[in-house]
């Protein structure tokens, strides 16, 4: 009888410009762990070294496995350890990477064999932990891996895998991120848009998931680009428009915020100087006095056992 697991589930970037809500790209940046031991007691609890909050009320991971408990009404306490890689705040689906490893350990560990739609369920409820409300686009990307389309009502998770030649620049600022800054910065969103604006970012959007079909980074980078979202948020991220530029300026195909920032997300592709971009968008945030670490990454698979 299985009574421990451990799985990785990686960062992930939402949004891609356009996509707000709906688009998702697991990226190999980093990768959380969750290890779930069967326990005697009935008790779920958190174990961790980690600066999130140790309440399984309050943890996506807690919630995710105090939801799923209920659902199959399985009997044991089960305690949590996690380990956190992705840095929590900073856009790159760390709440979600914590989540979507819960959902698939617990999958894993009470032999459930769910689909990919009941497991990413599972996983955005552990969302309402941070975000206040449930979002699929990152617990998707990390549940399933590759770039990820969601379609709610009824939930409906649409995966392509990506061209293998994509790459992306991360620049990760040191700002301090206040806590819930997912559900700060969704305040800023406009509650009403233009006919044209929709039109605008439906274009590109579509033109996104044509260049992932045909495996056309330059496609999905000059698609890249959101009058809706972006302008409301940028303020929010010092130095974002330098950063933006200066990595354009390098050959970078398009470059947007990830996620809810207040990391910026540049894409190209493997024959590209992405050292360049990268310097490129340290420079960009040089310029407002932030320093920040920047990440070459692929696109990742989704969550797994644990080698
Ligand atoms: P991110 O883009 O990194 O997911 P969010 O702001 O949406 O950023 O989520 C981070 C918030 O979620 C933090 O306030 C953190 O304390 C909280 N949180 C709850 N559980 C976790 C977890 N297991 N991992 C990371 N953050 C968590």
């Amino acid at each position: 009888m299985v009574t421990k697991i451990t799985v990785v589930a990686p960062s992930s970037t939402a949004n891609l410009g356009p996509g707000f809500d709906v688009f998702g790209l697991a990226v190999d940046a980093f990768y959380d762990e969750v290890t779930l031991t069967k326990k005697k007691t009935k008790k779920v609890s958190i174990v961790t070294e980690d600066d999130i909050p140790k309440n399984p009320e309050k943890n996506t991971a807690g919630l995710v496995v105090k939801n799923m408990i209920k659902k199959f009404k399985t009997k044991d306490g089960i305690e949590i350890k996690i380990k956190k890689n992705v840095p929590a705040g900073y856009g790159m689906g760390s709440s979600a990477a914590s989540a979507a490893a819960a959902a698939v350990a617990f999958d894993k560990l009470y032999k459930l064999r769910l689909d990919g739609n009941s497991l990413v369920r599972f996983a955005g409820i552990g969302e309402k932990a941070s975000a206040g409300t449930i979002h699929y686009d990152n617990v998707a990307a990390s549940v399933l891996g590759g770039f990820v389309i969601v379609r709610t009502n009824p939930l409906d998770i649409i995966k392509i895998d990506p061209p293998t030649h994509l790459r992306m620049c991360i620049a990760v600022p040191k700002l301090i991120v206040p806590k819930k800054k997912t559900k700060v910065s969704r305040g800023v969103i406009p509650k009403k848009i233009s006919f044209a604006d929709s039109i605008t970012n439906l274009s590109n959007a579509t033109a996104i998931v044509a260049g992932f079909l045909n495996k056309d980074p330059e496609l999905i980078g000059k698609s890249i680009k959101d009058v809706i979202v972006e302008p409301a948020r940028k303020h929010m991220i010092p130095g974002f428009s330098k950063v933006k530029e200066n990595a354009l300026k390098a050959g970078a195909f398009g470059v947007t915020i990830s996620g809810a920032g207040p990391s910026v997300i540049a894409f190209s592709k493997s024959s590209e100087n992405n050292k360049k971009i990268g310097l490129a968008m340290t420079k960009g945030f040089d310029s407002a006095k932030i320093e920040c670490h920047t990440i070459i990454c692929k696109p990742s698979i989704g969550a797994s056992i644990k080698k």
